[in-house]
């Protein structure tokens, strides 16, 4: 697919940062230099760059820092959200009309894909619960309504056209005509496909608003082959000082080529991506959502729900007490606690071994913990003295016995808690003094 080489390059950019435990400014200049280069060889247009690389490298710099995630996972995550900023934010939605029909225009260039996609949205609108109609206004190339009417067919919906052998007809009669079909015939989304010549230029333009005028459409779909490179900027500049479009459809997202141009234009006309087509079939096709698209370009799917998962789970107050704690010693037995609800919460445990700090050390010990093995711990910890939990060397061979009678389990296993408990003390004091938080100011970073 058109953004494979992107993908590839901005994963091993990142995972070059794995396993560093701060970032310099130096090594954020690189990081910022190397996702540049990744960015302008995939096309993606200079101003956008600039901007993307000018907001990671800020932020990464900058006092964004979240006790959740270690300096990498920070990086990605930075990069991951300017990516769905550029690709536009939020999910966008198609507008349906108060009043139906709703109409959706289709412009853009020959060969960028509309019929195909005129198609697709029957589908999918179907599918909605939708009764879409299409709708014949190219009447320029002479296979054009016939081929909509085919993918109408396929579709399994109604296609607007003139009357074969009325002469050429006038797309702007024939979209107004439409409207008053639509409304007669009870379909409630009608979908205008519009010529399109093989560069910009003004008949075609002209045409296009003269049809936009006439159906006054709810959305004017500008549709975009994302293999034509750079000149996808420029068509859309074109288009949206033009006809004006409400949204971007991306075609042809299953090309080799470098696509990057296509993500683009949400940033440089400023309107979102609505749908995405990904090859010839009519389901080849879907609602563009930009977080999705984003982490598929990042081909870090998993890690960035782990980073969610860490960050829900994690609380910044109580992380900065136990960092500052735990390089000093003072872990208590109600931290252990606490660590162990924290880690928890975020899921199973085995899928979090990778993102932790110092992870490597912590492996075995954790791997042999599950989430039954965290409620008998937590159970016993439960059954101790305010003052045993604070200051675990209290806990002499009476009160074990007592703690094991409380929480029913046997004398053994609050042997094991308690030792595990020191162990644990001592590995964060070590993993403290690796990462440099604790002892000083509380600082976790
Ligand atoms: P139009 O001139 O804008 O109506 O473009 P068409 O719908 O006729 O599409 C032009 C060519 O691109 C046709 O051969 C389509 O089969 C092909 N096409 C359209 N969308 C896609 C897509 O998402 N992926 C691929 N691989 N081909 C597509």
């Amino acid at each position: 697919p058109v953004f494979d080489t992107l993908s590839d390059r901005l994963t091993s950019v990142l995972q070059n940062l794995r396993g560093k435990g701060k970032l310099s400014d130096a090594d954020i200049d690189a990081t910022a230099r190397e996702i540049r280069i990744a960015l302008l060889e995939a096309d993606v247009a200079l101003p956008v760059v600039r901007e993307f690389i000018k907001h990671v490298k800020e932020r990464a710099k900058g006092a964004e820092v979240s006790e959740a995630l270690n300096p990498a996972q920070q990086v990605i995550k930075i990069v991951n959200e300017e990516l769905v900023g550029i690709l536009g934010g939020e999910t966008r939605r198609v507008n349906l009309a108060k009043n139906p029909p709703t109409v959706i225009m289709l412009a853009g260039l020959q060969g960028s894909g509309k019929t195909t996609l005129a198609g697709k949205l029957a589908t999918w609108l179907k599918q909605q619960g939708h009764a879409p109609m299409l709708v014949a206004c190219d009447l320029q190339r002479p296979n054009a309504v016939t081929q909509l009417q085919v993918v109408g067919e396929r579709a399994g919906v109604t296609t607007f056209a003139p009357q074969p052998g009325n002469g050429v007809g006038d797309p702007v009669d024939v979209a107004k005509r439409s409207i008053e079909e639509a409304r007669h015939a009870q379909h409630d989304v009608v979908v205008v496909d519009t010529a399109g010549r093989l560069g910009v230029d003004e008949e075609l333009m002209q045409q296009a608003a003269d049809i936009r005028d006439a159906v006054q459409p709810d959305e004017t779909l500008f549709v975009v082959d994302a293999m034509i490179g750079q000149d996808a900027v420029t068509t859309a500049e074109a288009f949206r000082d033009g006809v004006g479009f409400t949204g971007v459809v991306l075609t042809k997202l299953d090309g080799d080529a470098r696509g990057g141009a296509a993500l683009s234009v949400r940033q440089v006309t400023g309107e979102p991506i609505l749908f995405a087509s990904n090859g010839e079939k009519l389901e080849d096709f879907d609602v563009f959502h930009p977080d999705r698209m984003a982490s598929r370009i990042l081909g870090m799917g998993d890690m960035l729900t782990l980073i969610e998962q860490a960050e829900q789970a994690f609380d910044q107050e109580k992380a900065e007490q136990a960092a500052s704690k735990l390089g000093t010693g003072d872990m208590t037995l109600e931290d252990f606690l606490e660590q162990m609800q924290a880690v928890r919460k975020m899921g199973p445990i085995g899928n979090l071994l990778g993102m932790l700090p110092g992870a490597g050390q912590m492996k075995d010990q954790l791997s042999q913990v599950d989430d039954s093995q965290i409620d008998r711990l937590q159970a016993i910890i439960r059954g101790m003295t305010p003052a045993e939990r604070e200051n675990p060397k209290i806990i002499n061979a009476s009160r074990r016995q007592r703690i094991a009678n409380g929480s029913g389990v046997a004398v053994r296993e609050v042997n094991d808690l308690v030792n595990r408990f020191y162990e644990a003390r001592k590995m964060m004091q070590q993993m403290a003094g690796r990462f440099g938080f604790g002892g000083g100011g509380g600082s976790a970073t």
